[in-house]
C-alpha cells in the first residue's frame, strides 16, 4: 500500500489493536485469578466496549468491529489451547510485534482496482489478482520494516480449478544439495538468488549481535536484519509457489515424505530451516486441494533409502554415498532417485486402488528384467 503519511495512520491503528489486544489479555487473566473461570466473551466486550467510550477513547480509531476481530481471535487461541491444539494460551504481545488489524462488514469501502478507503481514508495498493466472491474480511497488516499489505477473505470462491488428468505420478524426496529430487530423475535445486540473499542475512544478524543492546545503532541492525528477512521470505515464498503449482498440475499423485525436520536439523545444521520444507509440504497441500490433486504423506519411519526400489534389498547407505549399487540385481541408481521410488510405492501402499505408472518408470522396470536375464 501506498502514500506514507496516510500508511502512518494505519500503523497507528495497528497500535492501537496491540494495546486493545493485550488490556483484553489482563482482564482475562485478572478474571481468572479472581473467579477460577474463564472471563465470557460477551463480558469482555461489553467492558472494551465501555472502556472506548470512556477512558480510551482514541480506541475509537481501530472500528468497533476490529475490536471484536481482536477478541475473536484471542478466545479461538484460548479455545485451541484447552483443546490441547496450541501449547502455550494468548499472551501479550509487544507493539512491534503486534502485526495487523480486521475489519469484517464495516470501515472499508472497495473504490475499483487497486484502490480502496480504510477508516475514512483512501488508499491505493497493487492489486494482485481480481477480487472474486464476496468480501467477508478484509485485513490489514505491516512487516517489521512498515511495509503494508492488504488482504482479503472471501466467500464463495469457487474452489477448486480441476487440473486435467495427466496419468502421471511421482514420489519426492527432500535434499540439501537438491531441494527435492522426483522419482522421475528430475532435481529441483534451491533458487540462486535464495542463497545470496541468505549470506546476506547470516551479515546481517552477525552485525546486530555485535551491537550495544538499547543503542540506536543495534535498532537499525535490527531493522536491516528485518528487511533482508522479508527479501528472503518473498523469494522463498514465490518461487515455493511455482514449484508446487507446477508439479501439481505434472502429477496427478505426489508423494512426500514427512520430515522429521529435528533429526535432520542434527544431521545437517541450520540450513534445514533456511530451504522451508515445512513451509513448502503446507503450499503443496493447499495447490494439491485447489487443483484436485492427491498429495500423500507417508511416515517418516517408512524405510526409503535402504531398499532397492526395484528388488527390494536392503543395504547400509552411510551418508556421503551418493549412487546406490544393488547388491542384489546390480540396480545403479542415485540415491535419492531410489529414495523417491520408494516414497512413491509408500505412497501407493496408502491408496490401494492407484497403479497407474509414470512412463519412465515404466522403462525402469523393463531395464529391471534385462538385469534379470
Ligand atoms: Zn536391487
Amino acid at each position: 500500500m501506498f502514500g506514507s503519511k496516510r500508511l502512518r495512520h494505519l500503523d497507528r491503528t495497528i497500535d492501537v489493536a496491540s494495546e486493545i489486544w493485550n488490556h483484553s489479555v489482563a482482564l482475562h487473566r485478572r478474571y481468572y485469578r479472581l473467579f477460577k473461570k474463564t472471563l465470557p466473551k460477551s463480558r469482555l466486550q461489553a467492558h472494551l466496549a465501555k472502556l472506548r467510550r470512556t477512558r480510551f477513547p482514541h480506541w475509537k480509531s481501530v472500528g468497533s468491529q476490529s475490536v471484536q476481530a481482536i477478541t475473536e481471535r484471542l478466545y479461538l487461541g484460548w479455545e485451541a489451547f484447552f483443546k490441547g491444539d496450541i501449547k502455550r494460551p494468548p499472551t501479550f504481545r509487544k507493539r512491534r510485534k503486534y502485526r495487523s488489524f480486521t475489519l469484517k462488514q464495516s470501515g472499508y469501502k472497495l473504490l475499483g482496482y487497486g484502490r480502496i478507503k480504510v477508516l475514512g481514508r483512501n488508499y491505493r495498493f497493487n492489486q494482485s489478482r481480481p477480487i472474486i466472491g464476496i468480501v467477508k474480511t478484509v485485513t490489514v497488516r505491516r512487516d517489521p520494516i512498515k511495509d503494508f499489505y492488504i488482504t482479503f477473505s472471501c466467500d464463495g470462491v469457487p474452489s477448486t480449478e480441476q487440473a486435467p488428468k495427466t496419468g502421471l505420478t511421482a514420489g519426492a524426496d527432500f535434499g540439501l544439495k537438491d531441494f527435492l529430487t522426483l522419482s522421475t530423475g528430475e532435481k529441483i535445486a534451491a533458487p540462486q538468488p535464495l542463497k545470496a540473499e541468505l549470506r546476506h542475512l547470516r551479515k546481517a544478524q552477525r552485525v546486530l549481535s555485535r551491537k550495544q543492546k538499547g543503542s540506536n545503532s543495534r535498532k537499525r541492525a535490527r531493522l536491516d536484519v528485518a528487511r533482508v528477512h522479508s527479501k528472503v521470505a518473498n523469494i522463498r515464498n514465490d518461487w515455493q509457489w511455482k514449484q508446487a503449482r507446477m508439479l501439481l498440475t505434472i502429477f496427478d499423485l505426489l508423494v512426500f515424505e514427512t520430515l522429521n525436520l529435528k533429526a535432520m536439523q542434527q544431521l545437517w545444521g541450520r540450513k534445514v530451516g533456511d530451504l522451508g520444507f515445512a513451509d513448502f509440504l503446507t503450499k503443496a497441500g493447499w495447490m494439491a486441494k485447489k487443483l484436485g490433486r492427491d498429495l500423500v504423506k507417508i511416515d517418516r519411519w517408512e524405510p526409503t533409502t535402504t531398499p532397492c526400489h526395484l528388488c527390494g534389498h536392503r543395504q547400509h547407505m552411510p551418508l556421503n554415498m551418493r549412487t546406490f549399487v544393488c547388491d542384489g540385481c546390480g540396480n545403479v541408481e542415485c540415491r535419492d532417485v531410489n529414495a523417491a521410488h520408494n516414497i512413491l510405492e509408500a505412497g501407493r501402499r496408502l491408496r490401494p486402488g492407484d497403479t497407474s505408472k509414470t512412463s519412465q518408470e515404466a522403462s525402469v522396470v523393463v531395464t529391471a528384467e534385462s538385469h534379470a536375464l
